[in-house]
């Protein structure tokens, strides 16, 4: 793993987020961007070489929205940046972590991005991403 890419934050209300943390980390968000496949809403902040990614669910099937009604708003992931997401989705499964992708997903900010189950990492969901070539 390269670095922490991104903390991921279940928000309810995107617009409100977007102004509570633009109050916050002083400056604004750079992209806006919707992930029909995953069901949300996301908005990105760039603080040095990491990134604050909000979440907002756009349906209720979508994880954001349950993640929400079962534990509130807050911190929802952790995304470490690789360089070779099938490489690194080999060696995380053989060191007995859950994926839960089988293969890459594609998400929000020009990636390919495969989550691990929270049993397996002490609680955290951890999302590891590759920058789409
Ligand atoms: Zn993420």
């Amino acid at each position: 793993m390269q670095k922490i890419e991104h903390l991921g934050i279940a928000v309810d209300d995107l617009e409100a987020a977007n102004e509570l943390f633009s109050k916050l980390l002083g400056k604004e968000h750079y992209k806006v961007e919707e992930v029909d496949s995953e069901k949300v809403a996301t908005s990105f902040f760039q603080i040095g070489e990491t990134k604050i990614e909000l979440l907002e669910a756009t349906g209720e099937e979508s994880a954001i929205h349950k993640f929400i009604e079962k534990r509130g708003k807050g911190i929802h992931h952790i995304a470490f940046g690789v360089d070779d997401i099938y490489a690194e989705m080999k060696r995380l499964e053989s060191e007995g972590f859950i994926l839960l992708n089988e293969t890459p997903k594609e998400g929000a900010d020009n990636k390919l991005v495969c989550f691990l189950h929270p049993k397996t990492t002490g609680g955290v969901l951890v999302e590891i991403c590759q920058e789409k070539n």
